[in-house]
């Protein structure tokens, strides 16, 4: 059903790595539909399930990883702690007077 880690379309019988809503729509139907009409049907195939484990998978990674520690610098940022620290940076006399 699902070897290559594809997914079969079971109304136009091409295969993908996910059958997407978009793409049933060109048969007329909705996820909900599809999965009413083809219960036992696979939306996902396992190149999709595996994505992390995939070369792909470092990049990914390290993408998320910037974007977390991105995210916690402009938490950081926009909290009062960080507020603070920024002040006192200001205020340090040395850095003030360079
Ligand atoms: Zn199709």
């Amino acid at each position: 059903m699902s070897d290559n880690g594809m997914v079969q379309c079971r109304v136009c019988k091409m295969w993908w790595d996910y059958i997407t809503h978009t793409h049933l729509k060109q048969h007329g139907m909705t996820c909900a539909d599809y999965q009413e009409e083809y219960p036992e049907a696979p939306m996902q195939g396992s190149n999709f399930v595996d994505f992390r484990v995939s070369p792909l998978r470092d990049r990914v990674q390290s993408e998320e990883t910037i974007d977390r520690r991105m995210e916690g610098l402009r938490q950081w940022w926009d909290s009062t702690e960080g507020l603070a620290q920024r002040k006192d940076m200001s205020d340090h006399p040395l850095r003030s007077r360079r």
